[in-house]
């Protein structure tokens, strides 16, 4: 495997960074995860525009133009023959002192992984999937903007042992007020007489590419659609749920805790964005974005 690291493409035993850079000490950096769709890379603008603006609120400037590192992904796809895949694009703070002041770190460190993921299994798409939620809950907006897709993410790896230890995949985590926030990884829906919601920004989420994708593909569809806070009795009694992200598309949730969601089998709007959703994944339509 080929990985692009600060303007060059090396093996991936080569691909190093320093120990002092701050992405490693502190996780201190930004980053985006992208889907590759039959050579297309979905959603790219977006995820270039949501990379550019995590940077700016964490005063980071990447040393290279949005055009610069979409070339420089192609070329990595194209050393590794990748077509259907996953892209890590990454920018740390780069190498600087043993504290923490990131204006002692003069040059960030910019590279790009293609690879695959994997994230669930058929069975689960076909059937749906049990999570908890999470008794650790998400960091409030106040302590780190969650539009932030920073390289920190220890607060959702608690929240991701807590699910792994009940043996599961996924884990629900609430924000500080009670309120359903969003998944470790990914972002949450809930089904109700035909209504679908999610919870807003200011529930503490990271703004996901593929939400916005499907909240456009309910509007298109004349699906009812609503963003606003829940709590988790109305999860627990929602008609369907499902969880969206790049890597997980879109999955329903047909148990959460000990209560079964609806009749306990994937839903009918849940079947019917997942099927848009992989429509719009074989085109070359952007869906407007707003980082
Ligand atoms: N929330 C979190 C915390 C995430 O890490 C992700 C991405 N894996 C998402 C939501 C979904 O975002 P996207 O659809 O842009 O992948």
């Amino acid at each position: 495997m080929m990985v692009w690291i600060n303007g060059k493409l090396v093996d991936k035993n080569d691909a190093k960074i320093s120990v002092f850079d701050h992405g490693t000490l502190y996780g201190d950096g930004v980053f985006e995860g992208i889907r590759i769709y039959g050579g297309r890379v979905f959603q790219f603008p977006a995820h270039m525009d949501r990379l550019f603006v995590s940077a700016e609120r964490i005063y980071l400037q990447p040393p290279y133009t949005k055009q610069e590192l979409i070339d420089a992904t192609y070329e990595t796809m194209r050393a590794n023959g990748v077509s259907d895949g996953y892209i890590r694009m990454v920018v740390t703070r780069g190498e600087g002192t043993l504290g923490l002041d990131p204006f002692q770190c003069f040059a960030p460190c910019t590279f790009i992984i293609v690879g695959q993921i994997a994230m669930y299994s058929d069975e689960m798409y076909e059937n749906g999937m049990a999570v908890i939620i999470a008794k650790t809950t998400r960091t409030p907006a106040g302590c780190l903007d969650p539009r932030v897709k920073s390289l920190n993410y220890l607060n959702n790896i608690c929240a991701k042992i807590e699910c792994v230890k009940a043996s599961l995949c996924e884990a629900i985590m609430l924000n500080d007020k009670g309120n359903v926030s969003e998944a470790t990884g990914d972002n949450v829906f809930i089904v109700k007489d035909g209504v679908v919601i999610t919870p807003p920004a200011e529930a503490g989420i990271l703004l996901g590419i593929t939400r916005n994708a499907v909240m456009h593909l309910c509007k298109r569809m004349d699906i009812p659609l609503k963003e606003r806070d829940f709590k988790p009795v109305e999860l627990y009694a929602a008609d369907e749920c499902f969880l969206t992200g790049t890597a997980a598309e879109v999955i329903a949730v047909t148990k959460v805790d000990d209560r079964t969601i609806g009749d306990g089998k994937v839903g009918p709007v849940t079947g019917k964005l997942l099927a848009a959703f992989r429509e719009l994944t074989r085109t070359d339509e952007e869906i407007p974005y707003q980082a």
